[in-house]
Parts: structure tokens; sequence; C-alpha cells
């Protein structure tokens, strides 16, 4: 069974969206196997969020096809000027306060979780989804602003980057095991033979 990485990000906290967004996990049927608030180190963040040319690639290229869209002139040349500058920001914003991190297991966790979250920019999630229905920030105003999109939320992109992040936040036995009921309901294939 798939295992997916979610840190709730400071804004989440201090809006006092955690019940909310937990929700919305639980009620898909995700099974939460660890759980923690963490004030969190430099180094932990730093290592979070790798610094790679595809990664800053795809920033840039994201934001830039907004502005596209918008037909604003995109004010940045440079994707790796830009992506590090973003990485910059993030690594401050996630360690300025607490954040609440954990994982989610279940059938292709980590797919349904990026359902479920949304698109990056939340004024462009689509309704009913964690960051479109709770929060609205733009590329244009937090790139005036010089700072991360609020966004609430993180959520590992594919398998094997939740298969790096996770540890990162987590020790072995800080995952648990135990019996929830879709266990039976969802995945057990003899749960419904008389
Ligand atoms: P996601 O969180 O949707 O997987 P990315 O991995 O592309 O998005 O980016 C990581 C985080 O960096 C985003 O959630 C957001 O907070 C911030 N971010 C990404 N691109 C931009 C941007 N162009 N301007 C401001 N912040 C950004």
């Amino acid at each position: 069974m798939e295992q997916t990485l979610i840190l709730i990000k400071p804004d989440g906290v201090q809006r006092g969206l955690i019940g909310e967004i937990l929700s919305r996990f639980e009620t898909v049927g995700l099974k939460l196997i660890a759980l923690k608030m963490v004030h969190a180190a430099h180094e932990d963040v730093d290592q979070h969020y790798a610094l790679t040319e595809e990664w800053m690639q795809a920033v840039y290229t994201k934001a830039k096809t907004k502005y596209d869209a918008l037909g604003q002139p995109f004010p940045y040349a440079d994707h790796i000027a830009y992506g590090t500058e973003i990485k910059n920001g993030l690594v401050e914003f996630l360690k300025s306060a607490p954040i609440v991190a954990m994982v989610l297991e279940g059938e292709q966790a980590v797919s349904l979780v990026r359902k479920l979250v949304g698109a990056t920019e939340p004024a462009s999630s689509a309704p009913g989804t964690i960051r479109g229905d709770l929060s609205h920030d733009t590329y244009a105003l937090s790139n005036s602003q010089n700072r991360p999109l609020r966004n609430l939320i993180h959520a590992s992109g594919t398998v094997a980057e939740a298969k790096q992040e996770i540890p990162v936040w987590f020790t072995d036995t800080e995952l648990y095991k135990y019996e929830h009921v879709n266990d039976r309901v969802q995945y057990d294939p003899e749960w419904f033979l008389s």
C-alpha cells in the first residue's frame, strides 16, 4: 500500500485548519499512520525541498504558464534564479512557525492526496480541493511580495518523493501499524463474502 507525506504549512496551522484538512483525508478513507506538530529545523526543511534543476524548471514553467494565460509579462528570465529564490523563501516560511507533519497510507495514496490538495496556486485550484476551498493566494501577489505561495499544505508528488520525504520527518518506529476499518471494508477481498 502506498504511503505519502503531508505537511500542513504555517498558514494552515495559524488559520486553524488542521482539523478540516485532516478530516478530508480521513473522510476519503486514507489511513493516518503518523502525525506530529513540529517547529522544524533549517536542515529538515532544506533536505525536504531538494533543489534540483527539474524542480526549478517545473516551478518556473508552472508560474510562467499562468502569467501567459493572463496575457501578463513574466518578469523572470532565469529558472535557476527564480527556483532558488522560491526554495529559499520556502525554507524560511516552513521553519518560521510550527507545522503539522503526517503520513497517510492507502491504495494509490500519493495521487489521491494530490487530487484532494489541488493545484499549486490556490486561486487556480478547483473547487472541492483543499487549496481551492480554503485559500485564494496568487502567483501575482506572492511574487510581488517576494514570498512563497500561502497554499496551506505540502503533499508528496510521486511515490519516489514520498520515500525520500517520510524519513526526513519520521523514524520507522513513528510509523504506526494498526487495524483500520478500511483494511477490511475497502481492501479485504473476503469481507463481503458470506
Ligand atoms: P506543490 O506544493 O503544488 O507540489 P511545487 O513543488 O511546485 O508545488 O512548489 C513547492 C511550493 O513552493 C509550493 O507549494 C508553493 O508554496 C511554493 N511555490 C512554488 N512555485 C511558486 C511560485 N512561482 N511563486 C511563489 N511560490 C511558489
